[in-house]
């Protein structure tokens, strides 16, 4: 039987980021993955193939609405669907084919099966075509998520679909009716939006992305509804069905009123649940928490104390760079270090265009906290930047503790949202106050000068092209 220091379950970004770090650090390193591709659900079903179709997506929809305003004229436009989704594959593979490498690379041997705890130490593999065990000193579990479903709903992966078969659909919906307004909704929607889709979002909340500060979904709003989306809140979502092509989805409106919506395609997409199926947590003596997670503690450690936990699989924002600097940290505490995670800055993106990402506290968070606080804000409809791009949409808004000037949340929507949060997590990271950001020289024309001039805004409306 092989023996190894440690035993990751899964190879998400999660657990194939706490392999290397473990393998790194000089410990005798094993992952185990059920399917033959690594990279877990980002890589293959999750961040990396949604984002290949939103900027195939994007590059349509500016060919068809804004070549022309910059001078570029086309004839005889159109979508080859196939061609989006082959492209899309093949940047898949390159990404878990990279994967493998860097487990080679590593000195990481990977088992190719479902993992399942025989007892805390010894891990059964089986697949196909055979079963083995191996022993491991210490175990971390990532095995991730799945998607949620509704009491009432069948999904059946042809008409009623979740997120992995709205990635691979063969045909453009003609009305994709979306059940959850959250990221995925949004994201996908964008997608089939774009490429001539009527899309409907029917969300249980008064709004969009309701878990982001309630400025960033509110302007959002206003966008998708020039793109064609159309929105239905306050919706509770009783029921859905196909029968052929067509799909009905039944939902309670605000006043409680039964309302039926008809579409060709329905995309669930309303939260992930944790992913412990087969794992054989029994056996291991592991205890869960509520709504199926693996209950941790501050160092992500089991009840069991040779077996941790990291990722979707146990409490907080499921995100790829969640998983990730969990996976560092366990390895981390293995080789015996003393790492932390600060979960306040674990920015959060939506990829939508244009992009929103939010970083630290919200403002209701901040009301709700009786904090006093300034507010900076800084469109970009003012920006020479976003002016040449034509992408002039949204804002960045900057919110100081009134009295120390310290940042405390940053949270904007606009073009490459994504990556400007970057600088807005750093500063943060080092306790920076608003006047440090707008102190420091940007670079002219970026996008990031709205950071500085929101930062500008909230040390007291020194805002300079406002
Ligand atoms: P996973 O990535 O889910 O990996 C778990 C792995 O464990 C899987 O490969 C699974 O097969 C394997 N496994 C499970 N049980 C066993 C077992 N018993 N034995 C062996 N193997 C097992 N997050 C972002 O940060 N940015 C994004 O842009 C983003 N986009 C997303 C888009 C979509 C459509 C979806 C669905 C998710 C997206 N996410 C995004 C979320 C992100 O994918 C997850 O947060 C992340 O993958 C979690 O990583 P993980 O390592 O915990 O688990
Ligand atoms: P989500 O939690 O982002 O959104 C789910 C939405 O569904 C919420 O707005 C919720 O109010 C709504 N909802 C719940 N029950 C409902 C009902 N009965 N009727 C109508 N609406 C209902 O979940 P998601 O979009 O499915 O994404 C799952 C996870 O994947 C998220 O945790 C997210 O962090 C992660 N993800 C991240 C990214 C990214 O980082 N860009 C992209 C995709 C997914």
């Amino acid at each position: 039987m092989s023996q190894y220091d440690v035993a990751v379950i899964g190879s998400g970004p999660g657990g194939y980021v706490a392999a290397i770090r473990c393998a790194q650090l000089g410990l005798k390193t094993a992952i185990i993955e059920k399917y033959a591709n690594l990279g877990g659900t980002c890589l293959n079903v999750g961040c990396i193939p949604s984002k290949a179709l939103l900027d195939s997506s994007e590059h349509y929809h500016n060919a068809q609405h804004t070549f022309e305003i910059h001078g570029i004229e086309l004839q005889n436009l159109k979508v080859n669907l196939k061609q989006m989704i082959d492209r899309k594959r093949d940047v898949v593979k390159q990404n878990t084919e990279g994967v493998s490498f860097l487990m080679k690379k590593n000195k990481i041997d990977v088992h190719t099966g479902v993992g399942s705890f025989l007892s805390n130490t010894k891990i059964q593999i089986t697949n196909g075509k055979e079963s083995k065990e191996i022993e491991a000193k210490y175990s971390i579990i990532a095995t991730g998520s799945k998607p949620s479903s509704l009491p009432g709903i069948t999904i059946d992966k042809k008409r009623i679909i979740t997120s992995t078969e709205a990635l691979e659909l063969q045909e453009i919906p003609k009305h994709l009716i979306i059940i959850g307004g959250g990221v995925i909704g949004l994201e996908l929607g964008s997608v089939y939006a774009r490429l001539g889709a009527k899309v409907s979002v029917v969300e249980y909340t008064d709004s969009l992305i309701p878990t982001m500060d309630r400025a960033l979904g509110k302007e959002l709003q206003k966008v998708l509804k020039k793109e064609g989306f159309e929105f239905f809140f306050n919706h509770k979502v009783t029921g859905a069905s196909a029968k052929g092509k067509a799909v009905t989805v039944t939902a309670e409106d605000p006043k409680g009123a039964p309302v039926e919506f008809k579409g060709d395609y329905c995309l669930v997409a309303v939260g992930r649940r944790p992913y412990t199926d087969g794992l054989g947590l029994d056996k291991a003596g592991v205890q869960m928490e509520d709504r199926g997670r693996i209950a941790v503690n501050d160092h992500l450690q089991t009840n069991v104390p040779n077996i941790y936990a990291i990722g979707d699989v146990v409490r907080g924002a499921m995100l790829a760079h969640k998983a990730e600097e969990e996976g560092v940290m366990v390895a981390e505490i293995l080789a015996g270090q003393k790492p932390h995670i600060n979960y306040n800055l674990i920015p959060g993106v939506v990829y939508t265009w244009p992009e929103v990402a939010g970083v630290g506290l919200t403002e209701e968070q901040l009301k709700e906290a009786g904090r006093k606080y300034n507010v900076g804000k800084f469109p970009f409809l003012a920006s020479g930047r976003a002016r040449a791009s034509m992408d002039t949409a949204g804002f960045v808004k900057v919110l100081a503790d009134a009295s120390t000037d310290e940042i405390l949340g940053v949270h904007m929507i606009g073009p490459r949202a994504a990556d400007m949060i970057a600088e807005a997590v750093v500063a943060m990271e080092y306790r920076a106050s608003a006047e440090d950001i707008g102190r420091i020289s940007h670079a002219h024309p970026t996008y990031t000068e709205a950071l500085k001039e929101a930062a500008l805004a909230a040390t007291g409306n020194r805002s300079l092209h406002l």
